[in-house]
């Protein structure tokens, strides 16, 4: 059996994590794709999108009046896709070589926050850089990101309609 170094190890599962089959707009390799080379929630937004576009310009072109809702549910829609195609350009950067001990700290962070509401790894990254290498680090950060897509993709949709009532929409 070939032996790898540790850190060989590390880069080996996240190339093998990048090589999958990946959505074009949230770019999740822990997803499946569905169709269109989107996975089944980007697909349903883009569908979703579609329909209350179609509803919309039917509605126009009969001269009938507009439901607010209507609209709110097409502003949420789109920043949703909005916030996926985001968090895709950031997935494809964590995942690619390069990261440093200081974006791991953030990740570590960013979990901390959501599990106790607060910052308990402010200052480590000097620490961790002096523990793992950047290949490990990348690891690291390919399993926070994991966790994070996980819980985002349960909320999104939830964040992106209250962007909408609050008016900050993308048209
Ligand atoms: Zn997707």
């Amino acid at each position: 059996m070939t032996s790898y170094s540790r850190e060989a190890l590390a880069t080996r599962f996240v190339d093998s994590t990048l090589a999958r089959d990946r959505c074009e707009w949230c770019r999740s390799p822990w997803r499946n794709l569905y169709r269109g080379r989107l996975c089944r929630s980007c697909y349903d937004k883009r569908t979703r999108l579609k329909q209350a576009e179609r509803f919309i310009s039917k509605l126009g072109s009969d001269g009938e009046p507009i439901p607010q809702l209507a609209h709110l549910e097409v502003r949420a829609l789109r920043h949703a896709i909005a916030n996926c195609k985001r968090s895709g350009k950031v997935l494809d950067g964590v995942l690619a070589p390069g990261s440093s001990a200081l974006d791991l700290e953030h990740d570590l962070d960013w979990l901390s926050r959501r599990i106790c509401h607060k910052k308990l790894f402010y200052g480590l990254a000097t620490q961790l850089g002096w523990i793992f290498g950047p290949e490990h680090i990348r690891f690291l950060r390919c399993l926070i990101r994991k966790m994070i897509d996980t819980d985002t993709s349960r909320r999104r949709m939830e964040r992106a309609r209250s962007d909408a009532i609050l008016g900050g929409a993308t048209e």
